[in-house]
C-alpha cells in the first residue's frame, strides 16, 4: 500500500491510499478519484512542498479535515516568516535611524522643509498626522511595528 498526498484543481489537498503507483494513475486516468471537499475529479499528486511541514498529520482516512489543517499550517508558516522580516526590517530601522517617539509628524516636517539636515527617523504617528504628512506631500513609510516579547 502507498500513501499518497493529493490535491484537486482548486488546491484541496487530501490522503489517499493504493495498492501500488500504477493503482493511482489507472484511477486518476478513468476519473475514479475525486476530491472530498468539493467533488472535483481532476486529482493529481501533490507536490510534497515544504510548506505542507512534517507536522501535518498521515492520517490514512482522506477526510476534508486534513485539508484544513494543511491550510491552518501554512497560515501560520507565513504569518512567522512575515514576522521574520518584519523583525529584520525593525532591526535596520532601530540601527540606522533616529527614534523619535511621539514627534515623528514634526520631525518628518523638520526633514522635509530642510529645517534639520536629512536622516532616517522613525517613531509613532496618528492617523491625523499621517494623513496630514500625506496631503503636505511628505514621504514615509508606515509598518506593522512587531513588539519583543519581553518589551
Ligand atoms: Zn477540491
Amino acid at each position: 500500500m502507498i500513501l499518497y498526498q493529493l490535491q484537486c484543481e482548486l488546491d484541496h489537498q487530501f490522503e489517499a491510499w493504493f495498492k501500488d503507483s500504477q493503482a493511482f494513475d489507472k484511477q486518476a486516468k478513468r476519473n475514479l478519484l475525486s476530491c472530498p471537499s468539493c467533488g472535483s475529479e481532476k486529482i493529481s499528486k501533490a507536490l510534497m512542498a515544504p510548506r505542507i511541514g512534517k507536522s501535518v498529520s498521515t492520517r490514512p482516512v482522506p477526510s476534508s479535515k486534513n485539508t484544513t489543517s494543511t491550510l491552518d499550517i501554512k497560515t501560520t508558516q507565513e504569518a512567522t516568516e512575515l514576522k521574520k522580516k518584519l523583525q529584520e526590517l525593525q532591526k535596520h530601522i532601530t540601527e540606522k535611524c533616529d527614534y523619535v517617539g511621539n514627534n515623528f509628524a514634526e520631525e518628518a516636517r523638520k526633514i522635509h522643509y530642510g529645517e534639520v539636515t536629512p536622516h532616517g527617523i522613525y517613531g509613532e504617528a496618528t492617523s491625523e498626522d499621517t494623513k496630514e504628512l500625506v496631503e503636505e506631500g511628505i514621504e514615509f513609510n508606515s509598518i506593522p511595528w512587531v513588539r519583543k516579547e519581553n518589551a
